[in-house]
């Protein structure tokens, strides 16, 4: 999704791939396919490119060190990534800060574990430091039992436990940084989980207290500023009225990330354009809204497996959402594509409908609306 801004800046994308069925290889022209933890492929790659950044964020932390000792541009570099690698590492640097956490530890095994739980009270909320992502390294421990049941997690290495936050809604602040030091922020979105993958966003999330999207915005900023952030970041919060500043951080996000996908059609600068400005160095183009709302709403792979065969239904039932399809094979649970409705905010209740019924109809294969 990068490759259309590139594009239309008339900039040149190279994507590295880790594979030919990579839906990045179609959609950009000079293509690579390799290995992103071989770091002589890596800097084989680098070699050609004048800025390297990233879609995802596992490329291994000591490679992009490599990288930068070689003199090559890595944006974001890999000592702002690692908050965005190893949630063990972004809980510190949060209380670091004085940014509002939820109770958390670090905990080598099972005892460390119930020990936690005792002290902060069940549920707690268990997670691999690295690698998760879409919920996955996400566990929920009910109690002292379930803790002692959770020992094959603990192969790796220390993992980090959480208390398990009673959050009102997930909100993200999203916002952009250059190596220069401008930053952006783009109004705080809701985003709604299911099943521990983002299935909706609303933009700018409703009803929120003005002063807490004011202090979650700042609070987003701030990570940037002190993280040394560049391109893309998204701070994933939860909502918690009467605690803190109203909010508590969640994890964060280096790149441009599903809760952002709604700029696309709903902000003036859409967040794959601000993420080649920022981590080009180039001034950061203007982050308001251009209408009252915006409803994103993510398609997973379901009963369809033809979506282009969805489409004359999808676009005709619903002619004013854009859609966004990624180019991947179909398989379920997988999530291959969003789209965006657009439209003032008083429309609100009509656009989550109409996104919904559009995003339905190109994973089913059928208008919900028309059943039987
Ligand atoms: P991932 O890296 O998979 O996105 P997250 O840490 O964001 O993992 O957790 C996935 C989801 O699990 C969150 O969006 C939230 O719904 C829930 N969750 C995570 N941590 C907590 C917590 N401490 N308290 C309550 N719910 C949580």
């Amino acid at each position: 999704m990068m490759a259309p801004a590139a594009t239309a800046l008339g900039f040149e994308l190279r994507v590295l791939a880790e594979g030919p069925d990579v839906s990045a290889v179609p959609a950009v022209a000079n293509a690579t396919v390799g290995d992103y933890r071989d770091l002589q492929v890596l800097a084989d790659f680098a070699a050609g490119v004048d800025v390297l950044t990233f879609d995802h964020e596992h490329v291994p932390g000591g490679h992009l060190s490599a990288l930068v000792e070689k003199g090559f541009n890595v944006q974001p570099g890999p000592d702002a990534l690692i908050h965005a690698q190893d949630k063990l590492v972004m809980r510190a640097a949060v209380e670091r800060l004085g940014l509002p956490n939820p109770g958390w530890a670090e905990v080598a095994d099972v005892e460390e574990l119930a020990a936690f739980g005792e002290s902060i009270g069940w549920p707690v909320v268990l997670k691999t430091p690295r690698g998760g992502y879409d919920g996955k390294g996400v566990r929920i421990v009910a109690d002292g039992a379930a803790a002692r049941e959770c020992a094959d997690w603990f192969g790796a290495g220390p993992l980090l436990a959480e208390e398990k936050v009673p959050f009102t809604r997930e909100l993200s602040a999203l916002v952009a940084r250059t190596p220069g030091g401008q930053s952006t922020a783009w109004p705080v979105v809701h985003s709604i989980q299911v099943d521990g993958v983002c299935d909706e966003v609303i933009a700018p999330a409703q009803d929120l207290d003005p002063a807490v999207a004011e202090a979650a915005a700042a609070a987003a900023l701030r990570l940037a500023e002190e993280l040394g952030v560049t391109g893309v970041m998204a701070a994933e919060l939860f909502e918690t009225p009467g605690r803190g500043p109203g909010f508590l951080v969640n994890e964060l996000a280096m790149r441009p990330h599903n809760s952002g996908h709604w700029t696309m059609d709903g902000s003036l600068t859409g967040q794959f354009e601000q993420h080649l400005r920022a981590v080009l160095d180039l001034p950061l183009g203007a982050t308001g809204l251009l209408s009252g709302a915006t409803v994103m709403k993510n398609f997973l792979g379901g009963p369809n497996p033809d979506l282009f065969a969805a489409y004359p239904l999808a676009m005709a039932a619903e002619p004013a959402v854009k859609i966004h399809t990624y180019g991947k094979s179909v398989r379920p649970g997988r999530k291959i594509g969003h789209v965006n409705a657009v439209g003032a905010a008083g429309d609100l209740p009509a656009l989550r409908r109409s996104a919904g019924r559009a995003a339905a109809i190109i994973r089913d294969g059928r208008d919900p609306l028309k059943e039987n």
